[in-house]
Parts: C-alpha cells; structure tokens; sequence
C-alpha cells in the first residue's frame, strides 16, 4: 500500500538546513495497521503529511495505493488526497460553519457527485459511525468524541483504502478515545482498510499490529506486534 524510499524533508533555516526527516524507507502493506511513535518534534506528522500527498519530499520517492507522488501535477495531488486516502486529525479540523452532513459531504461534493447519491451516502456513514441523526447538527453542538466520528465518517466518504490519522485520540478522554481506536479497528480487521496511526500514546499504539519508532527524523524501531510472538511460537515449536 505504502512505499517510501529514501525520503528525506529538510527545511532551510536561518540556522542551516534542518532535517526533519533523514533518508527513511518504509514498506506498509494492504491492511495493516501501523501505529507511528516517537517524542514531540521528532518528524512523525511530517511523514504521515508525506504519504498523504499533503507536502512533498526534499528528496526520495513515495508510492502510495499505487500512485507514485513525486510526479504529481497539483491538481492530480488534489484528486488524490480526496479519492485515495481520508485524513483524521488531532483536532478534528470540521469546517464550523458547515453542517455535519455538509462536513461529511466535502469530498463528495468537490467530486461533483448527485445530490440523491451524497444523502444515502451520508445517511450510511452516519449510522457506521453511530450517528444517525445528527445530519444538521454543526460540529460546536458535539462533543469532541462525537466531533472525531464526524471526522471519520468524512474520511471515508469517498471509500478510501487508506486511513492516516495524526494523533486522533490525543484530544478526547479515556473513554472516547478507546471508542475511537474501536472504530479505527473495526474499519481495519471488517473493510481491510490500511490504517496509518501517529501517536504517543503507548495504549493506543496496542490497537496496532506494527509499531513504527522514529527519533530525530529517523526510524530507529520498526515491530510487529502478535506476529512476533507467531514466530518465536514457531521457532520453539520447530
Ligand atoms: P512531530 O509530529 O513528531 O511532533 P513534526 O513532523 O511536526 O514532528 O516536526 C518535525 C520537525 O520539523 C520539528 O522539529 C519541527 O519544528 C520541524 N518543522 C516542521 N515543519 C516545519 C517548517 N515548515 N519549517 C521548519 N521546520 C519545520
Ligand atoms: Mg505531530
């Protein structure tokens, strides 16, 4: 699903050239779910920007659910940051003027797809991220659990195979939070969606089955988690 070779981000600043990601390659494959970690200011939203499609590389190559972003006109990044991955943020980043349904709605809308068709379609997503009803609510009269499921169920309105969500539980308590990991889960293991997950929360790490470690613009820890214990399972049984 996810290819990344050698990508590299440096900002020039006054100071230098600052490198805020250092020659990373990665492979994620169809249906995983990776859970990215690592200390504050150490390139984790930067990467998860990179794959999708939201800032470019200084240098390096990125495929992603078969696109090769390197040479991508701006309109052809455009159509695939709307068709190709849904983006889950910390902070919900609703549009606060705009319904639920509106919200939802974007990418549909931008894609220019009939009226009849963007209604059932919400009306779907609604009910999979349990809230029918809410239709004409606007996202200051939710609760920030509520305002996260709206987030998702926009993410997936255009059936993207990809999920990349920087830090969605970082905002919310315990209890919203585990309902969002739940939700995020389910989308993984039921619809096979590859879910790419930054966060620093070890908890919410424990909803994936590879965690990524980078530290200073580099991955210094890369793990399965359960396949791990397959193998070693297998060696002692061998
Ligand atoms: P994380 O998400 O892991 O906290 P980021 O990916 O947001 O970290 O940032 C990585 C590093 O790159 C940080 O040191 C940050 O200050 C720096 N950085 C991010 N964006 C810019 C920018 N536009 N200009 C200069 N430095 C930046
Ligand atoms: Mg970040």
């Amino acid at each position: 699903m996810i290819t990344i070779q050698e990508v590299s981000k440096v900002y020039s600043l006054e100071s230098g050239d600052f490198f805020a990601l250092k020659n990373n390659s990665i492979h994620i494959n169809k249906g995983d779910f990776v859970a990215i970690m690592g200390p504050s200011g150490s390139g984790k939203s930067t990467l998860l920007q990179l794959i999708g499609g939201l800032d470019q590389p200084s240098s390096g190559n990125l495929i992603v659910d078969g696109v090769q972003l390197n040479n991508l006109t701006e309109n052809e990044r455009t159509l695939f940051r709307r068709t190709k991955v849904g983006f889950v943020f910390q902070n919900y980043q609703l549009l606060p003027m705009m319904t639920v349904a509106e919200n939802i709605a974007l990418s549909l809308s931008a894609n220019k797809a009939p009226k009849d068709e963007i209604h059932s379609r919400v009306k779907q997503l609604l009910k999979d991220v349990k809230l029918e009803g809410k239709e004409t609510q606007f996202p200051s009269q939710l609760s920030g659990g509520q305002q996260q499921r709206v987030a998702i169920a926009r993410a997936l309105a255009m059936k993207p195979r990809l999920i990349l969500a920087d830090e969605p539980t970082g905002n919310l308590d315990q209890k919203n939070g585990e309902d969002i990991l739940q939700l995020l889960s389910k989308l993984n293991k039921e619809e096979q969606i590859t879910v790419v997950m930054v966060t620093h929360d070890q908890q919410a790490a424990a909803a994936a089955d590879r965690i990524i470690v980078i530290r200073d613009g580099e991955i210094v820890n890369d793990r399965k988690r359960g396949v791990m214990g397959h193998e070693s399972m297998a060696s002692s049984l061998a």
